[in-house]
């Protein structure tokens, strides 16, 4: 079931324009992806959630947009130079490279077949051809580039590996500009590159990827209950955009988890066809990336509270999300199968703030002039308020099966008795309940039922 669900969901995502295999033409890069133009509004709007929630509706919370090339010094402050590594060895025979994590146990087979028990492969052994590998060797995880003509150690630039340092950074200027009270925040959405030697399962682990992050500063005294605020928080985000409870929890790591800066971590975890997998963790980064920047820089990166007249490092609490893995699991969790009339109706049960399109306008004939130029005028009409389309490029049934895959919660659609009574049928995308209702009256009908 769980492959079959994701191949259903690639398939519908490449037959209806959410995410395309990037250089297709040419055979494809591996393990990268586009957004085409459905999948495109469909990201925008879970960014624009994520925003909404975290940045508009708070007042401790300021945005921001750092760029992606940094100066090289930060990395070397951040531990990314010396301690972001995985490590990789390859097989002598048939030249396979492996990540030595996934080499470590794993479960397979009994000789019998009888069940599963816990085996050990052989770290030295190519799991693929049986050849002997090579010793195990640490890679840096940072995409490497230059700035300028000449490609030298002194030019040498890093893509960065998350957003999250282009915040720490700028702490001092936001401290110096907006004057904000401990605790507060900064946020970013943007993207970030690691080189990863085993990414996959579609869009959820790739190498160039989109994050958002928030980095929460707070006296070190504050930090545990401020962690346990996020981490309930940030669960109930997901909840209320429609991901069912059952397929989301939470997990707290294990010491030997941890990054090199981090105290405590627990992850929100999703269940995807392929297994339970991270969406987001929220992380006591504890006052590792403010001391390292301030030591690093010489600048005094402590904050006065001029109340208590007392100097320290804060701590920060980071919710550390993923857009495209987040992208996806709203669109995994939405994905449904039903039977109308003995055919198979696949839509997307996506929360409304997030669907692509709201509201498609259809008319029934296209062969009558003043019902094409009535339903384009609605379409015109609602567009100042909500991405609309117009669609009559096919019979009734089509267009409606095309709307249900692509998650558009309602469809109006423009008859014949439209001209005369001035009213439009208006068709839900779950329920598939339709509703007459007075032109003049649809805005009020769809502003009641779709927010913003
Ligand atoms: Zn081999």
């Amino acid at each position: 079931m769980g492959d079959d669900l994701m191949d259903n969901i690639v398939s519908l995502c490449k037959r209806r324009g959410f995410i395309f295999a990037n250089s297709d033409i040419y055979g494809g890069l591996s393990n990268t992806w586009d957004y085409g133009p459905f999948g495109v509004e469909f990201k925008n709007n879970v960014k624009r959630a994520w925003w909404k929630a975290n940045v508009h509706c708070r007042d401790d919370i300021y945005g921001m947009d750092a760029a992606i090339l940094m100066h090289p010094n930060v990395w070397d402050a951040s531990g990314h130079i010396k301690q972001f590594h995985d490590y990789k060895s390859d097989c002598k025979t048939c030249h396979k490279l492996f990540k030595i994590a996934d080499l470590n146990p794993v479960r397979k087979k009994s000789p019998k077949g009888k069940g599963l028990s816990n085996g050990v492969k052989d770290k030295n052994i190519c799991p693929d051809c049986g050849g002997k590998l090579t010793e195990a060797r640490p890679f840096n995880l940072m995409f490497k580039t230059y700035q300028g003509v000449v490609e030298d150690k002194a030019s040498l630039l890093y893509l960065r590996p998350e957003t999250a340092q282009g915040m720490f950074v700028n702490f001092l200027n936001v401290l110096d500009s907006c004057h904000p009270k401990l605790p507060f925040g900064l946020a970013q959405i943007g993207k970030a590159f690691r080189n990863e030697v085993t990414p996959g399962n579609f869009t959820f682990r790739t190498r160039e990827f989109e994050q958002m992050e928030i980095e929460y500063f707070v006296h070190p005294d504050h930090a545990d209950k401020k962690l346990e605020e996020w981490i309930e928080d940030r669960f109930n985000w997901y909840i209320n955009l429609g991901i069912r409870k059952e397929n989301l929890r939470k997990r707290l790591h294990g010491q030997d988890e941890l990054a090199h800066y981090a105290a405590a971590c627990t992850d929100i975890e999703y269940k995807f066809p392929f297994g339970w997998q991270e969406l987001e963790g929220i992380a006591n980064r504890t006052d590792f990336d403010l001391k390292q920047h301030g030591e690093s820089s010489g600048k005094d990166f402590r904050y006065f509270d001029t109340e208590s007249k007392e100097r320290f490092y804060p701590y920060i609490i980071e919710p550390s999300g993923g857009v495209d893995r987040t992208t996806l699991a709203f669109l995994v969790d939405a994905y449904r199968e039903e039977e109308v009339k003995k055919r198979k109706r696949v839509f997307l049960s996506l929360h409304k703030d997030l669907a692509p399109i709201k509201v498609a306008v259809l008319p029934l004939l296209t062969n009558r002039a003043e019902i094409v130029e009535l339903a384009r005028n609605i379409c015109q009409d609602l567009k100042k308020k909500y991405f609309c389309v117009y669609d009559d490029t096919a019979a009734i049934g089509k267009l409606y099966r095309r709307q249900d895959e692509v998650g558009t919660p309602y469809c109006v659609t423009v008859d014949v008795e439209s001209l005369e009574d001035r009213k439009v049928t208006v068709r839900d995308r779950d329920t598939m309940n339709q509703d007459r209702i007075g032109i003049d009256k649809l805005k009020d009908y769809l502003k009641q039922r779709l927010a913003g």
